[in-house]
């Protein structure tokens, strides 16, 4: 860590001393725009449900409606067919992060030291089975969901850092880990990516169409008896032995909640100093032969070393979908904004940076016809570290947050770990690192801001996520 780093990390501590005073002055309110993904596209047909009208009962009530909150009500309501699930979502399900993402369907794969054997092949055997479910879930339920299961590729972009990918390729073997170099004619060969020297392949990975899978569960869902109320903001939470859960036109007395509102938990007072929304950027092409046209013959997507991370994947149909890689790609709005607030010509403008980013990679700069461009708000923590758990006087308040950029996946083991902590079955999750994890503290408003110009602009860092 270099000096300037460390000075704004000591500040950042300091600042933090302000939260009881900042936190009262700097009142958040819920954001939620409409979902142009990509994905959204892929379910023309989809219509939110109804509101919560009038007062229920539940014994667990979800607030949210991405992979966390379906997930979280699938696993729930099979292990305990006779509870009464609720599921609140502010806009319709999958309208968060979940159907807005960059589409990569992860492992999580031990990069940086130190390492710790034991829990780099648990980490991997969890993400890797989450995957599993994913795919089982899809086919019990004969779910229409577009993805791909053939491999995504870290890639790196310097001489130095491929071979020490590779040599981190020795170590993920010694585990039992499937992950294969991929030195840099073979990746020419196969996925051509401009000034990339060597990449990491994750044979197991993929891609996932996260709106068709999220949305395509609703039937099955309700099937298994959770009610779910779309277009319902929670407005308040009054914790308790029960909870009360306030929503414009209702309410809902719950025994135990889960929040699973990622990027948008600060707008409930919970989180506040552990999770800050990023908007990232993210386009997608037309269909396209991308073996022909790009290079890229094998493998489901990549995403490089930068700081200013790119990611992208392409779809079975072929349309690349690529985000972040510039500057302007992703950024933090002032207070937890958790949409772009910017004009039209200002959405233009970030989405020609994140294009000229792509062709940063692409043999010869070529152009390649965009059909959609959007945005959607992840959750960083600072240590990049993900939350789950329970907490509340009555540990009552189940919480699965702050996923950064590894959510596809995560989301959704999330309702697995949440119904064995309720069940207090939870021994296979322990030791996990984000297991009842804690975090280090992002200062409050008006230092958060500042703090994250400094970063992205004096230290030329985008938090990777
Ligand atoms: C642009 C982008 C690219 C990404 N790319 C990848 C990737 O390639 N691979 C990867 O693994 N991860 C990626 N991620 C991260 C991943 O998508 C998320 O971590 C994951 O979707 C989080 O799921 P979630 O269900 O926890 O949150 P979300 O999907 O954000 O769902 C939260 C839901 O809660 C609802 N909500 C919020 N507040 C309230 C309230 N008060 N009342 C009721 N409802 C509320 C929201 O409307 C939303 O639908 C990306 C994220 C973004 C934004």
């Amino acid at each position: 860590m270099n000096l300037l780093s460390r000075g704004l990390q000591a500040s950042a501590s300091l600042a933090s001393l302000t939260w009881p005073i900042a936190g009262r002055l700097f009142r958040e309110k819920l954001e939620i725009d409409e979902n142009g993904s990509v994905w959204a596209a892929g379910t023309p047909d989809y219509q939110p449900g109804p509101p919560l009208v009038g007062d229920t009962t539940a014994d667990l009530a979800i607030i949210g409606g991405g992979f966390t909150g379906t997930s979280t009500a699938y696993h729930f309501s099979r292990r305990y067919p006779e509870k009464q699930v609720v599921l609140l979502e502010a806009g319709s399900l999958a309208n968060g992060a979940s159907g807005r993402n960059g589409g990569m369907l992860l492992n999580w794969l031990p990069l940086d030291p130190p390492p710790n054997p034991e829990i780099d092949a648990l980490i991997y055997r969890t993400t890797n089975a989450g995957m599993d479910t994913i795919e089982e879930i899809i086919r019990r339920h004969d779910l229409t969901v577009s993805y791909r299961r053939d491999g995504t590729l870290s890639v790196f972009t310097s001489p130095e850092r491929a071979e020490y990918a590779h040599a981190k390729v020795e170590y993920h073997r010694s585990l039992g880990l499937p992950s294969q170099f991929i030195d840099r004619s073979t990746l020419a060969q196969n996925f051509r990516l401009e000034g990339a020297y060597g990449g990491v392949l994750d044979p197991n990975s993929g891609q996932l169409n996260g709106a068709q899978y999220v949305r395509s569960q609703r039937p099955v869902l309700i099937e298994q008896g959770v009610e779910i109320y779309e277009r319902t903001p929670v407005l308040t939470v009054e914790e308790g032995r029960d909870i009360i859960l306030t929503t414009p036109s209702g309410t809902v007395r719950a025994k135990a909640i889960v929040l699973a509102t990622n990027g948008y938990t600060s707008k409930l007072g919970y989180f506040r100093d552990a999770i800050f929304p990023v908007v990232s950027h993210v386009f997608a092409t037309a269909p396209l032969d991308p073996a022909q046209q790009l290079g890229w013959r094998k493998w489901a997507g990549f995403y490089d070393d930068m700081d200013r991370i790119s990611y992208s994947s392409v779809t079975k149909e072929g349309q690349v979908i690529f985000g972040g890689g510039s500057p302007m790609g992703s950024a933090y709005n002032f207070n937890n904004g958790t949409r772009f607030n910017g004009s039209t010509s200002e959405a233009s403008r970030i989405s020609e940076s994140v294009q000229e980013a792509f062709r940063r990679y692409v043999p010869g700069g070529v152009a390649v016809p965009i059909a959609q461009r959007w945005s959607g708000t992840l959750g960083l923590t600072l240590k990049r570290n993900i939350l789950m758990g329970v907490r509340g006087d009555t540990r009552n308040v189940f919480y699965a947050v702050g996923f950064n950029g590894h959510g596809v996946t995560l989301g959704n083991v999330a309702g697995q770990v949440l119904t064995d902590i309720y069940s207090g079955d939870d021994q296979q999750w322990r030791g996990l690192p984000f297991y009842q994890d804690n975090y280090t503290r992002v200062p409050p408003e008006p230092f958060r801001w500042v703090g994250f110009q400094l970063f992205s602009r004096l230290a030329g860092h985008l938090p990777r996520y």
